[in-house]
């Protein structure tokens, strides 16, 4: 009696070539999807090669192995375990149907049981064979196909399950409007983002063509429908413009069309992701408001302004005064260096100041730099800055060139006119110093011998010869005076450190040097407490006390009454020495203070005409400046200024 177990080695170890052109015909011949995607796939090349047939081979000797030993439910689940767990390379476990399966196995049983007549002798043996395996058959297949409804159902939840969260998610995006609308444009699906940016609940835009969306300029020229068109061709479409919220308000909007397909390709509609971006744009807007505003004001000033690569060193920016100074258009300067443009000498220099500015990270002032430029050599006073990216790495220099040449030509020629009238200054005083000095000696000589005539030949010769000696004892008496008053002024030069001066102190002991002269005037001096001064102290005692000495000297009929002031404004101190005398009119009050300058006649007020030109220069020294405010028979005001130290 032949068993199942006898027909299955039989089929394995002498008909398992026939076998697997039987099944391979089969299968051909039944149209099964998953054979047909398997092809697609490239896994195989077709049912009919060699290598097809080869591995179909292998595997229904394997089947038919684990018939004979019984191992053929396990073997089928263990194998479908593989692939429920996506471990069966190029097959997804989703791409099989429970109908390829139904479709496979009828196959391989009708290959098999074409041979079973070559094998059973009796139809008592065919039934029992027969019943067997199909038993074994409805087993397997049963397996099978329970496996496959369980791992199917597992990945359609998940599908449901992750649509759900995706679903979910695109619902609470509130910062991006994402809706799907249909191929011709009508709102299909809404998200929170929709609503907060569009300002519609779902069930008021369910539905309703984009138009809405769009202002009327947009509706007009048809934007709505040439997106739509757009983004059908090509797939995706993004674009930026204005669109309309339900309340009227304009907002700016960066927008995503894509387009979806079905399998057959067909277009299924879009999905549209919409985001506002009115405060971007605004700040970009500003942006370009304030580099506008930049430019102009670059382009505008009077100085040179450029900007360099802080790596290159070559120019990026170049404005207007730059190009005026340079005489080189700033086209031929952008994307170039200082060495395209100067002697290397030069170059050099200016380089190095940049390297400098960028590895200290701080700015560089130049007083005074050359450059020769195609309208000749120029002088700049520059300042370089860095320019730092947010990381504080330096990426930019900055640079502004103020052009000095005229003020460094003047400032050098006013140095040198300086230079020369301190050289004759020098000079005249010190001629001043030397002849008074060297004139007294001879009008010693004289006034002595005058004088001696005076005393022996007084009263023996005649009246005329009295009146002459008595002329030249005058005049030797006045050139003493005057050489005197002469040396004086000249020492007014002599530098002596400056110091702290009390005036009161120098007041009070003025007043105390010039006691006979007070009394004999009757004159009142008031002060009140004078400031301090930085100074030369012989110098400002002397500047009062010739002040002091012309307001008692100067005075009419009336008793001299002088007032010492001071008062403090705009950082200097103006002092005041104010008398009731005879006053000076106003055509002199410039003169007064010119050497040897006298108004009135030497009998009356004697002097030499000095005094006030010493004040001058003792005010001048000290940085001051001295002047007189008068009315003649009223009284003289001379004021003169100290800084306030
Ligand atoms: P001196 O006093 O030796 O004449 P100064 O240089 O001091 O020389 O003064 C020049 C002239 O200015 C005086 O001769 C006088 O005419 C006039 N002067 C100076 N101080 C006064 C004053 N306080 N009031 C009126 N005239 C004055």
């Amino acid at each position: 009696m032949k068993t199942l177990e006898d027909f299955v080695r039989y089929l394995r170890d002498e008909r398992l070539k026939d076998l697997t052109k039987f099944y391979i015909d089969k299968i051909g011949s039944m149209d099964i999807p998953i054979v047909k995607r398997v092809i697609e796939k490239g896994m195989i090349k077709n049912l009919y090669d060699e290598t097809t047939f080869k591995m179909t081979m292998d595997s229904l000797a394997k089947f038919l192995s684990s018939v004979q030993d019984g191992t053929m439910i396990s073997n089928t689940r263990a194998s479908l375990k593989l692939w429920a767990e996506n471990k069966v390379p190029g097959i997804g476990r989703d791409e099989i149907h429970p109908s390829d399966l139904v479709l496979i196995y009828a196959a391989q049983k009708t290959a098999i049981f074409h041979l079973l007549p070559d094998f059973v002798k009796s139809s008592g043996e065919a039934i029992t064979i027969t019943e067997e395996l199909e038993g074994l058959y409805t087993l397997a297949q049963d397996t099978a196909i329970q496996m496959l409804f369980k791992v199917q159902k597992e990945t359609e939840e998940k599908l449901k399950e992750s649509e759900e969260k995706f679903r979910l998610m695109v619902q609470n995006i509130k910062d991006y409007a994402i809706f799907m609308i249909t191929p011709d444009g009508h709102v299909q699906s809404w998200n929170e983002g929709a609503e907060n940016i569009k300002g519609y609940k779902a069930d008021e835009i369910l539905g309703k063509y984009i138009s809405v969306f769009y202002t009327n300029d947009d509706i007009k020229k048809g934007i709505p429908e040439s997106n739509l068109k757009i983004a059908g061709e090509n797939g995706h479409l993004e674009t930026e413009g204005w669109r309309v919220r339900k309340n009227g308000e304009k907002f700016w909007a960066n927008i995503i069309y894509t387009a979806l397909y079905d399998e057959k390709k067909k277009l299924k509609g879009f999905s549209k992701l919409t985001r506002d971006i009115t405060k971007q744009k605004q700040s970009a807007d500003d942006l370009k408001a304030i580099n506008n505003f930049l430019d102009s004001v670059l382009e505008n000033i009077p100085n040179m302004v450029f900007v360099k690569d802080a790596e290159s060193l070559n120019f990026v920016r170049f404005n207007k005064a730059g190009e005026r100074l340079l005489g080189t258009p700033k086209a031929e300067l952008l994307g170039k260096n200082d060495h395209d443009f100067f002697p290397k000498e030069q170059a050099d220099f200016f380089t190095g100041k940049d390297r400098a500015v960028l590895s200290q990270l701080d700015i560089v002032d130049i007083p005074e730099e050359p450059i020769d430029t195609k309208n000749g050599r120029r002088w700049l006073h520059t300042r370089k800055i860095p320019i730092l990216n947010s990381s504080g790495h330096p990426v930019y220099l900055l640079g502004i060139s103020e052009d000095v040449t005229e003020m460094r030509n003047a400032k050098l020629e006013l140095e040198r006119k300086t230079h020369e009238l301190m050289r004759s200054n020098t000079e005249l005083e010190q001629f001043a110093y030397v002849a008074s000095h060297d004139l007294q000696e001879p009008l010693r000589t004289v006034s002595s011998y005058v004088q001696l005539l005076a005393s022996r030949y007084k009263d023996k010769l005649d009246e005329d010869a009295n009146e002459f000696i008595d002329f030249a004892v005058d005049g030797s008496k006045r050139m003493r005076q005057l050489i005197n008053s002469l040396l004086e002024y000249s020492r007014v030069n002599r530098i002596k450190p400056f110091e702290w001066i009390n005036l009161t102190d120098v007041l009070d002991e003025i007043k105390h040097d010039m006691k006979e002269q007070i009394e004999e005037s009757g004159a009142i001096i008031s002060y009140k407490k004078m400031p301090e001064i930085y100074g030369d102290t012989v110098l400002i005692g002397q500047l009062f006390q010739n002040l002091i000495g012309n307001a008692m000297k100067f005075r009419g009929s009336k008793k001299p009454e002088i007032r010492i002031g001071s008062e403090r404004k705009n950082g200097e101190f103006i002092f005041s020495v104010k008398d009731n005398g005879i006053g000076i009119p106003k055509e002199y009050s410039d003169k007064i203070f010119v050497i040897f300058q006298r108004l009135n006649g030497r009998e009356k007020y004697p002097g030499t005409g000095i005094g006030l030109s010493i004040c001058k220069k003792i005010v001048e020294r000290h940085g001051g400046k001295i002047w007189v405010e008068s009315e003649p028979e009223k009284g003289s005001a001379f004021y003169f200024t100290i800084k306030v130290t």
